[in-house]
């Protein structure tokens, strides 16, 4: 059985070295908001190239400060309106309605998944202040046009970098692009850790202090509160795992773009459309997405000759007994995408035999 995807396998390399920096956390006595932390936060603005990371207890955490931040700072108000893909993972969305703001849906190009910046324009009201990209499966979603309507109509740029650590537009890394990135180190993300955690990056200064601030609640100082802020801190344990799976995180992004071309130049079934492959580093190949037809019977097929599979994701969030109001609505590329797609084994433990099988399965499929 080749599994989607196998946690324990990704991490086991790494083993004695996690082992180590855990229980070098554990002596040290210090478990919140210490050398761990900043440390960490130094290492992923090093690598990311920003100014300023901070640690939060998640990634849907992280993106829903950033607009909190920008509200705290008088930037934006209750009512006002992100552009946002319609067919992004909930938590994109969630970000914006938790602060009262508008989510505008936008169709995604069915050639990238990501956000269709044809229709961007014909989106923005006099009340959009900001376009929040998703780098969906691992694909950088950025580049001169979302950046020049962004200036124009003086929109910030806040990035959804959780599934493309690594990424790469023209030599600057996914959270780097716009005006700020949250990230998400969920086990599964490409820079995993070992339980939830997440990350703002950003190189505007206040931005990241006030985000700082509304992590800890609300508080600069301690026991003095700027803001009726929330307690969301990545924690020691999660930041020492994360500094040391940091230094692979390219090397295993490498792994993935190899699978990925294997993947590429491998799959020829006329019933499988497959997936952008992307400039050389835009992608990091967070999940491998074909789309088929007869979804149900090729992931059942698949299951029957060993191979696990997932969809990501079956429902889009307009369809959503959360977001019920929206329910009446048709974005039919972004259905069409939801009805027809589904992941395929790609993560840096799988092995050139599993790539070969996974090739072999999806080619004799009828
Ligand atoms: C995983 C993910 C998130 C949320 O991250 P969590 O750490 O699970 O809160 C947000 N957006 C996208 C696109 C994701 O894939």
């Amino acid at each position: 059985m080749i599994p989607f995807l196998d946690l324990k396998g990704l991490n086991a390399p790494h083993k004695d070295e996690l082992m180590d920096a855990v229980s070098r956390v554990i002596d040290s006595g210090w478990y919140i908001l210490g050398d761990n932390v900043a440390s960490f936060e130094r290492a992923f603005s090093d690598y990311c190239g920003v100014r300023n990371t901070i640690g939060t207890g998640n990634g849907l955490d992280a993106l829903t400060l950033i607009f909190r931040a920008y509200k705290e700072l008088g930037i934006f108000h209750e009512g006002d309106e992100i552009l946002v893909p319609a067919n992004t993972y909930i938590a994109s969305i969630l970000a914006i309605t938790e602060n009262r703001l508008t989510a505008v849906l936008v169709e995604p190009d069915m050639g990238t998944y990501n956000i269709d910046c044809d229709l961007l324009e014909a989106s923005i009201s006099e009340r959009t202040k900001g376009i929040l990209t998703v780098h969906l499966y691992g694909l950088v979603s950025y580049g001169d046009k979302m950046r020049s309507i962004a200036d124009q109509y003086g929109l910030k740029i806040i990035e959804d970098s959780a599934q493309a650590a690594g990424a790469e537009y023209e030599g600057r890394r996914a959270g780097s692009l716009g005006d700020a990135g949250g990230i998400s180190f969920f086990p599964s993300k490409n820079l995993g850790a070992l339980g939830d955690a997440g990350a703002v990056t950003t190189d505007d200064d206040e931005l990241a202090e006030t985000v700082r601030a509304l992590r800890n609640y609300g508080s600069h100082t301690k026991y003095r509160n700027q803001y009726a802020g929330i307690n969301s801190r990545l924690d020691e344990l999660q930041a020492a795992v994360l500094k040391v799976k940091l230094q692979y995180l390219d090397s295993e992004n490498e792994r993935r773009r190899e699978i990925a071309a294997r993947y590429l130049n491998g799959i020829d079934n006329a019933n499988l459309i497959l997936p952008p492959k992307g400039t050389a580093r835009s992608h990091v190949w967070h999940l491998f997405v074909v789309r088929v037809e007869e979804r149900d019977t090729f992931a059942a097929y698949l299951r029957d000759k060993g191979v696990g599979t997932m969809v990501h994701y079956p429902v889009p969030p307009h369809k959503q007994p959360a977001y019920a109001s929206w329910n009446d609505r048709h974005y039919p590329i972004t259905e069409k995408i939801h009805k027809t797609v589904i992941s395929l084994p790609l993560n840096p433990s799988l092995t050139d035999d599993d790539a070969q099988t996974v090739i072999d399965v999806c080619n004799a499929y009828k």
